[in-house]
């Protein structure tokens, strides 16, 4: 078995009781067979507490009004962990925040930035993420899997990624030369001619497609787009109470709800003001998208091996880093026009606890982007 993990993997460590915003509230923990079974067989001191804090019906952990499992403690620490150690915990939070991507014989684990520590990390890197492999012993066969149709999506995914970390171009264009290159790809797919895949990369890294792209470029009305995916959000279930409450102040400080044209306008030279403030106070910002944009790239892109999704999955990973940046402008404006480096971090695990959290919110915004391309 093949195993990648991103290059800041080791960094990560959990800081548990004092972590700003447990993983342990907020969300249903679905627990796996084995581990259902070993709790219910176990007959210590502990017996007790695991029969009534367990929903055995839906193999999951009770939670209370607010949310925070059962076995969530007032100082944030996991009295199953206290009581039975380590190996008690269930294959989910055994994992987290580590995620894992399964191809035959390959297992990509990444780190997910719904947690606030991995955000930090990512957040602070400078450098281009690179990824690490290791091989073990171990096998796998799967039925029904296409290798060729997934080397061929390594390819991609490793030329977009080359694209995204190339510094010397200006975010927006390599941004939506992943985007123009998952869209080309996807014809590919759709009429079953992954031969042409090659041409799709050669085109898209030669002068004429960059060229092409930035025409394109030139073309795009932020204001309906922008306005349009952020509204997108309030279809997707809420993880978060406060959730659709922090949308709905931040839409209206971005687009308004005067008309259209004067909320245009508005919008048009907010986002002039807050670029310059940006390039000017936190010139980190791009390496922060760049690193976003291969976070949600590596992590989803060769997913589309089982649904044949390509394009949507490039445009979840460029719209996901478009929402995030709206929501920090909604916060600079919110704050008298000052962000840093805190606000980043929290937006950026917000937002991806609200998608990546649910399954659900997965597959729906991958089906609003393919309905937002008819
Ligand atoms: S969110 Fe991250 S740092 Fe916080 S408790 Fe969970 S794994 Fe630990």
């Amino acid at each position: 078995m093949l195993y990648t993990i991103p290059d800041y993997y080791h960094e990560f460590t959990c800081v548990a009781g004092k972590c700003e915003d447990t993983c342990c509230a907020g969300w249903q923990i679905v627990a796996d067979e084995a581990s259902l079974e070993k709790y219910k067989n176990e007959t210590g001191t502990f017996a007790e507490r695991l029969k009534e804090s367990v929903n055995w019906e839906e193999g999951t952990f009770k939670q209370d009004k607010d949310r925070r499992c059962a076995f969530l403690n007032q100082s944030n620490l996991c009295d199953m962990y206290t009581a039975l150690g380590e190996e008690s915990l269930c294959r989910t939070c055994k994992l987290y925040p580590r995620h894992i991507e399964e191809f035959e014989d390959v297992r990509e684990v990444t780190l997910s930035v719904s947690c606030p520590e991995v955000a930090r990390i990512l957040m602070n890197k400078k450098e281009p993420v690179h990824f690490l492999t290791y091989e073990t012993d171990e096998e796998e066969d799967y039925e029904d899997f296409d290798p060729f149709l997934y080397s061929k999506l390594l390819d991609a995914r490793d030329v977009m990624i080359d694209i995204l970390q190339d510094r010397e171009k200006k975010l927006n264009l390599r941004a939506v030369l992943i985007l123009a290159i998952a869209r080309d790809l996807q014809e590919c797919i759709d009429e079953e001619d992954i031969f042409s895949m090659d041409d799709v990369f050669d085109y898209y890294q030669a002068e004429e497609g960059v060229r092409e792209v930035k025409n394109a470029l030139a073309e795009v009305d932020y204001y309906t787009y922008s306005r349009k995916m952020f509204q997108n959000q309030y279809q997707m279930e809420h993880l978060r109470a406060d959730w659709e409450s922090y949308l709905q102040k931040a839409e209206k400080l971005l687009y308004g709800n005067a008309n259209e044209k004067i909320d245009r306008k508005r919008y048009v030279e907010l986002q002039q003001e807050f670029h310059a403030w940006m390039a000017k106070e936190m010139p980190e910002y791009e390496i922060q998208y760049e690193q976003l944009l291969v976070y949600f790239i590596s992590t989803y892109f060769c997913g589309a091996v089982y649904d044949g999704e390509a394009f949507a999955k490039a445009q979840m990973a460029v719209v996901s880093t478009l929402l995030i940046h709206e929501l920090l402008m909604a916060q600079w404006m919110k704050q008298e026009k000052v962000l840093d480096i805190n606000d980043v971090i929290d937006t950026v695990y917000r937002y991806s606890r609200e998608l990546e959290h649910s399954d659900s919110n997965l597959n729906l915004i991958q089906e609003l982007l393919q309905e937002s391309n008819e």
